[in-house]
């Protein structure tokens, strides 16, 4: 089997000689296992948080090891004492960036393809679309009628948020992403009312404003430092901020400039509230339903950037941080 191992710890953007793929031994499933040929691995921003040696709500990986990460795959065969599970079957697991793994049973979901195709698993009806339906209902608390701003909103998170906030009784729904392609995408797709490309030579803070000249009443955030800032500017009253991902953060080695404007949560008495979808797990059952049954009616629509090969695995990382994909970015079998 094939596995990806961190060999040095990223200093700013990562790079190649950061990571190897290497052989791994591949042996039977003891007792309460499974061996499973992986079919689809997730990549996503919070893995470049791991790849540093701070402590923080998911442990760094530790550098000479295969990393881990979301993946679906399939069963190859059971060790003993499993119920449950029978080759063949399909399971989500935390053991990606390899090519095959052995799983805790107890640590692994049957997932089936008559259900859904095996990639939403990953994606939209994962944990990608639970963050943004968490963050949504639980976290912002959405009205009726509110404006919501979603940053990083062509990505897999995005891209959900600012559906499901119109399908959940949204009035204006405003996003930003990082090309003309995307925001394209956002408005004549998605149905966004407004976007704009925040690489535009024109700052955050003033695009914000012409694409929600009334202000906003929700913010999901995505993206961290100028971002927040303009959304700061544009709250209403009771504003709601979901501070979900800083991703423009993630890679930085200085701290950020902005947001410079955080004195206006006192006059507008702002809520910025953090988010893990981790705490959330209580809203899958409701949130597959409804978004699956949503995704079925075509009125939520995703994309995917799928990049084949485990020994693209890493490419397929490092395209996400700089915006090449999509929707979900996902490496196939
Ligand atoms: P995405 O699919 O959104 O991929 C990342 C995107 O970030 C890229 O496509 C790129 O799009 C954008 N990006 C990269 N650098 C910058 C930058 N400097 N400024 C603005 N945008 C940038 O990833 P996910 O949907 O998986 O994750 C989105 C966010 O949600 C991340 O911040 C992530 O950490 C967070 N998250 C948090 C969870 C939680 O529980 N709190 C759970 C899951 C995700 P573009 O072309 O637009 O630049």
């Amino acid at each position: 089997a094939l596995a990806w191992h961190l060999v040095a710890r990223p200093h700013g953007v990562p790079t190649s000689s950061d990571f190897a793929l290497r052989e791994i031994p591949l042996e039977a499933p003891g007792p309460g296992r499974l061996l499973v040929r992986n079919v689809y691995l997730s990549v996503d921003p919070y893995m470049r948080g791991r790849m540093n040696d701070v402590p923080s709500y998911v442990p760094p990986y530790r550098l000479e090891e295969p990393m881990e990460g979301g993946a679906v795959g399939e069963v190859l065969a059971v060790g003993e004492g499993v119920t449950g599970f029978a080759p063949g079957d399909h399971v989500l697991h935390g053991l990606g960036w390899r090519s095959h793994a052995v799983v805790d049973a107890a640590r692994a979901g049957r997932v089936s393809e008559r259900d859904a195709p095996l990639s939403t698993y990953l994606g939209v009806l994962g944990m990608t679309g639970l963050t943004a339906y968490a963050g949504l209902v639980a976290v912002a608390r959405l009205t009726e009628g509110d404006t919501v701003f979603v940053s990083g909103a062509a990505g897999a998170v995005g891209s959900e948020v600012g559906q499901l906030a119109r399908l959940l009784g949204a009035g204006r729904v405003v996003g930003s992403a990082g090309s003309a392609e995307k925001v394209r995408w956002l408005t004549e797709d998605l149905g966004f009312d407004a976007a704009f490309n925040y690489k535009d030579p024109a700052p955050v803070t003033e695009q914000l404003r012409e694409a929600a000249p009334d202000g906003i009443d929700v913010y999901f955030d995505n993206v961290g430092g100028e971002h927040l800032e303009a959304a700061i500017d544009a709250f209403h009253v009771h504003g709601r901020a979901v501070i979900c991902g800083m991703i423009s953060l993630y890679n930085a080695t200085e701290p950020p400039a902005a947001p410079r404007n955080l004195s206006q949560v006192i006059g507008k008495r702002l809520r910025i509230e953090g988010m893990l979808v981790g705490d959330h797990q209580g809203l899958r059952e409701r949130f597959v339903e409804q978004a699956g049954a949503w995704v079925r009616s075509g009125e939520l629509k995703y994309e995917e950037t799928v990049v084949d090969g485990v020994e693209h695995t890493l490419d397929a990382f490092l395209g996400m941080l700089r915006g090449e994909n999509t929707g979900k970015m996902l490496v196939r079998l």
